[in-house]
């Protein structure tokens, strides 16, 4: 079990800017009926807070502040999660280039990050899940044997992110998020590491069912429902 708590399970899914963790998780969900959750999201939603409000997201006193007087919610709907920001849903306004921008400098904040971890553990109570991510499997889960850290180069990244014609330093938000003191980006323990620059999201996905296989997923239902 992911959490001593809780009959669900989580699954780990970790990697920079742009490496295809959020579309391998999201067919992952489909494929196994999991409650997909974007963690990335929830930090961008703060940070729309912060650009909306005029903070500086490099004064993390201001950005702590601001984030102990907005109200963040996340529900569970059509399978997925869904932040909401003082009541409202953020929509596209959370890839915008300025949240793009500030968000790394945001995220590294203690107080938000948090926050977030707490939204985050919450989520299992829903079921199994599949949350993607930079800590999933170093921080939120880390007791989860399901841990895969998907990676990709700096420049397939980049041109993945421009074919969607988004304006996104994904390099330099990578060396941010490695660099930061709380919940670093990094390959957590016991994480299968799989280099997605060559392939196709089905092949990706395959190979994370693969990793999933081996580590007993498939098992679970039966031992589950042993009297
Ligand atoms: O996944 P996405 O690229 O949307 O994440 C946006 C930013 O949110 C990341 O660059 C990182 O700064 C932050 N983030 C994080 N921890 C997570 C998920 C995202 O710090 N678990």
């Amino acid at each position: 079990m992911s959490s001593p708590n809780l009959p669900f399970d989580a699954i780990a899914i970790d990697g920079p800017a742009a490496s295809g963790k959020s579309t391998v998780a999201r067919v992952l969900a489909e494929r196994l009926n999991l409650v997909m959750v974007n963690s990335g999201e929830m930090y961008r939603a703060v940070t729309l807070a912060v650009v909306q409000q005029g903070v500086d997201p490099c004064d993390p006193i201001a950005v702590a502040n601001l984030v102990k007087a907005i109200k963040l919610r996340c529900v569970v709907e059509n399978g997925g999660s869904q932040i909401l920001l003082d009541g409202e849903y953020p929509g596209n306004a959370l890839r915008s280039d300025d949240v793009n921008a500030a968000v790394s400098a945001v995220a590294a904040v203690p107080e938000v990050r948090h926050l977030l971890v707490a939204l985050q553990r919450e989520l299992l109570q829903y079921g199994d899940l599949v949350m993607e991510g930079r800590d999933i499997g170093s921080v939120v889960f880390p007791a989860t044997p399901y841990k895969i850290y998907i990676e990709a180069s700096e420049e397939v990244r980049r041109q993945r992110r421009a074919a969607e014609g988004q304006m996104d330093s994904v390099g330099d938000r990578d060396r941010q998020d490695s660099a930061r003191k709380t919940s670093p980006l990094v390959v957590p323990d016991g994480a299968e590491v799989i280099d997605s620059s060559q392939m196709v999201i089905e092949e990706v996905v395959e190979a994370v069912l693969g990793v999933l296989g081996a580590r007993g997923w498939f098992d679970r239902e039966s031992e589950r429902n042993l009297p």
